[in-house]
């Protein structure tokens, strides 16, 4: 097998005739920070969709660690190890940090720990060190409708991780964020992909400087350019696109 985690090829996905994906070709190596930028209606939401099988291309190929995934419904793709975070948190509020962080692992990895109601000593370390990698130690054991916003994406964010996906796929975790709050979520997924592969789907021009690494900036369908955020952000047709659309709508991306 090559490095490649995620490839993807001449992918198009058709509404009623017309493309939301148009002949998109993609690929994303092991291990790497991702971020997926562009205008509204680019067509990113589609692309996950596609990715964790929600939606099925009308045609192309996509390939997660060499496997081709086009036969596997959602719910075997999320088992075959693509975990993705939705933008609203969707965490059990009356729980604690502490119990979501269990349940995460416990689906996962140790069914029946989870059945006799005890989480293994070995899941007690990861969720403690889970916790601290997240920033709530200090509230690992409060009702989770106690936490800010923030700190809810940072949880559900731990959640998703607890359950040891080789990909994880988040779209617009800054939505809606305090400064701070971005801040620290952007810290938390710089931490993460020191050992995880992440696709990130983000508008927030600032966010996206903090970590972006490589940038794909998608545009009717398909990939307009690639590079670094220097490099995307000085290419003409990125410019042309960003302020070729309402400033309010889209944030200018230079
Ligand atoms: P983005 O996430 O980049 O804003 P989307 O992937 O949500 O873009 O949408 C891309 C385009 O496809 C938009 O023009 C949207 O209206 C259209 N689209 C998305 N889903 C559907 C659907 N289920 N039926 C018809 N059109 C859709
Ligand atoms: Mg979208």
């Amino acid at each position: 097998m090559n490095g490649k985690i995620l490839e993807i090829e001449n992918l198009t996905v058709s509404f009623d005739g017309f493309k939301a994906i148009n002949n998109l070709n993609f690929s994303m190596d092991k291990g790497e920070l991702r971020v997926v930028i562009g205008p509204n209606g680019a067509g990113k939401t589609t692309f996950m969709d596609v990715i964790t099988g929600k939606t099925k291309p009308t045609t192309g190929k996509v390939s997660f660690k060499g496997r081709n995934l086009l036969p596997y419904s959602e719910h075997q793709i999320a088992c075959m190890g693509i975990g993705r975070k939705f933008q609203t948190p969707r965490v059990y509020l009356k729980l604690t940090p502490r119990e979501n962080l269990e349940l995460s692992c416990a689906q996962h990895k140790n069914v029946f720990a989870s059945l006799v109601g005890r989480a293994s000593p070995g899941e007690h370390r990861t969720i403690a060190g889970l916790l601290e990698t997240i920033g709530l130690i200090s509230k690992a054991d409060i009702p989770a409708e106690l936490l800010s916003h923030g700190e809810k994406q940072r949880l559900e964010i731990g959640m998703l991780v607890a359950q040891s996906p080789d990909l994880l796929l988040v779209d617009e975790p800054v939505a809606g964020l305090t400064d701070e709050e971005t801040a620290n979520v952007g810290n938390l997924l710089l931490a993460l992909a020191e050992n995880h592969s992440i696709m990130v789907i983000e508008h927030d021009m600032e966010f996206v400087r903090q970590i972006a690494r490589q940038v794909t900036v998608l545009h009717q369908g398909s990939v307009l350019c690639e590079g670094s955020m220097d490099e995307v952000q000085n290419d003409p047709r990125v410019i042309e696109v960003y302020l070729g659309t309402p400033q309010d709508e889209h944030p200018a991306i230079a």
